[in-house]
């Protein structure tokens, strides 16, 4: 029998606001003693009262507009019930039946650079929540530690339709998702420091069945390779089941990345029942159209009309327009070299070539973390343009911008690197390598035209690069002709 994977993601973002969602605590204590961001309401104490962070209302709202759902007109905080010592209060602060954003959607493409088609996967909703403090466990095996430092931070859940069916289309949703939360800034969304944390629901059903199988949720991956990884093996592992004729057991797994394996954490039997409770100690908070408005006006140029935008305005290929629009940073460096040449091709061909490459390289990952600016891109092109230096030597002056951060004319001057543009000059070369290469010359006038790319090469190399490659084909090419003729 054929099977079909059905697969939602349940998404936990770290909101990068300054200060937790209900006390004026820092959220920047990463490298900070522990318990030392902590005040009497993040930690618990009795008698106290949270405060509704204005700014997470604010991100929630921009992310669900985002993200294309619709926000509510009203909304309210519950509590969820469960004993665990990093949770202070015994309950976590969360939403349960009034979330602040219902019913949106992510367009993933599954490639789109291969020309498949677009898709919508389904946003059930995101809600606002606060996060737990962290066990520390002893080195001796006997003694366990808890670090409030993480308790309320402010949290997003983005929870998925089932409407993913392959791993791929998982890693694309959520490569996606962490773009378009990039783009409005509202998180770091890193998953190795557990800015962006992932739980991947997964089911089998028969091809072509509608109802909906057993799922199984696995906890624990944390990179999206590893989601990928385990999305794969745990329909692998659901199908092997089903055709030896068992049903699959509904369950919490976890993934083992070093044997790439997912193995049962606790069976449904085990499964807490959370009891949620209104939240007392918070208002319901009423959110009004204009203020929607106003956070509406602040969205930026989504990754979706971006790419739109370089495919059909600026005619990049959807392959140079998708890399581009999947990376904020260098769409926005793109952008603004846009705004002052109208060669896009050109600035693309160097952003995703040589700039990138360098960046590679040096293990920076934003460019703005770099010392090239778009001025620099902007000054080096037009020194192309206009003949000063040809592509070869650009890509020394790339070198020098990374690692200098000077402007390309001073580097140009500093390091002597002005193209030779000078007649007579290229035709004494012309004439040394033409003597120096008979072999090359009879080749030539015997119809080897491939006899001109070596002899240019020769030319090139003599100069250091800096002649002129223009000028040197087509004074080559004269003086070939002419001994041909003689
Ligand atoms: P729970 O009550 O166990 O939290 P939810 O209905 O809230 O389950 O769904 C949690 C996540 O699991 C959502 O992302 C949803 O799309 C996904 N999901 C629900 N049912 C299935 C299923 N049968 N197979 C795969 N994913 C599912
Ligand atoms: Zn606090
Ligand atoms: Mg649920």
């Amino acid at each position: 029998m054929k099977y079909e994977a059905v697969i939602g993601l349940e998404v936990h973002v770290q909101l990068s606001t300054n200060t937790k969602i209900f006390c004026p605590c820092s959220t920047r204590y990463s490298g900070n003693e522990p318990n030392t961001s902590v005040c009497e309401v993040c930690s618990g104490q009795p008698g106290v009262l949270p405060v509704l962070n204005a700014e997470v209302l604010k991100r929630a709202v921009k992310t669900g507009l985002a993200l294309n759902c619709s926000i509510a007109k009203r909304t309210k905080f519950d509590r969820k019930n469960y004993f665990y010592p990093d949770l202070p209060k015994g309950y976590q602060v969360s939403q349960f039946d009034m979330p602040i954003c219902e019913k949106g959607y992510i367009v993933v493409n599954d490639g789109l650079a291969e020309g498949k088609k677009d898709k919508k996967i389904g946003i059930t909703r995101i809600h606002m929540e606060e996060d737990a403090g962290k066990n520390v466990h002893g080195a001796d095996g006997k003694s366990s530690f808890v670090d409030y430092n993480r308790a309320g931070v402010p949290l997003l859940e983005i929870v998925s339709e089932p409407d993913i069916r392959t791993s791929s289309e998982a890693k694309e949703y959520l490569e996606k998702l962490k773009t378009i939360l990039k783009y409005i800034d509202v998180s770091d969304c890193n998953m190795e420091d557990g800015s962006l944390r992932c739980d991947a629901n997964v089911s089998v059903r028969p091809a072509g069945e509608t109802k909906l199988g057993t799922k199984v949720e696995i906890k624990n991956m944390n990179s999206f390779r590893g989601v990928q990884k385990a999305i794969d093996y745990e329909i692998e592992r659901q199908i092997k089941v089903c055709e030896s004729g068992s049903k699959i057991t509904q369950e919490t797994r976890l993934y083992d990345e070093a044997k790439a394996v997912t193995l049962t954490m606790r069976k449904k039997e085990e499964a807490f029942d959370y009891r949620y409770f209104p939240e007392p100690d918070l208002p319901p908070y009423d959110i009004a159209q204009k203020d929607i408005d106003a956070i509406r006006s602040t969205l930026p140029e989504l990754p979706d009309a971006k790419f739109s935008r370089y495919l059909d305005e600026m005619q990049l290929s959807a392959y140079d327009a998708s890399l581009l629009a999947g990376n904020p940073s260098l769409a926005a460096f793109f952008d603004r070299c846009a705004a002052g040449y109208k060669n896009y091709k050109a600035i693309t061909n160097w952003l995703l070539g040589d700039i990138s490459k360098k960046m590679n390289e040096l293990g920076i990952d934003d460019i703005f973390d770099a010392r090239i600016r778009p001025e620099h891109l902007l000054e080096m092109l037009a020194l192309i343009d206009n003949g000063t230096i040809s592509g070869k030597i650009a890509k020394t002056v790339i070198d020098e911008i990374f690692a200098s951060g000077e402007k390309p004319a001073k580097i140009i001057e500093k390091l002597g690197l002005v193209q030779i543009s000078d007649d007579s000059f290229i035709l004494n070369i012309i004439n040394e390598v033409v003597a120096e290469n008979p072999k090359s010359i009879s080749d030539y006038i015997s119809g080897k035209e491939a006899a001109v790319g070596f002899l240019v090469g020769q030319i090139m190399k003599k100069t250091r690069g800096k002649a002129n490659p223009r000028i040197v084909n087509e004074m080559l090419i004269t003086e070939l002709a002419k001994l041909k003729n003689a």
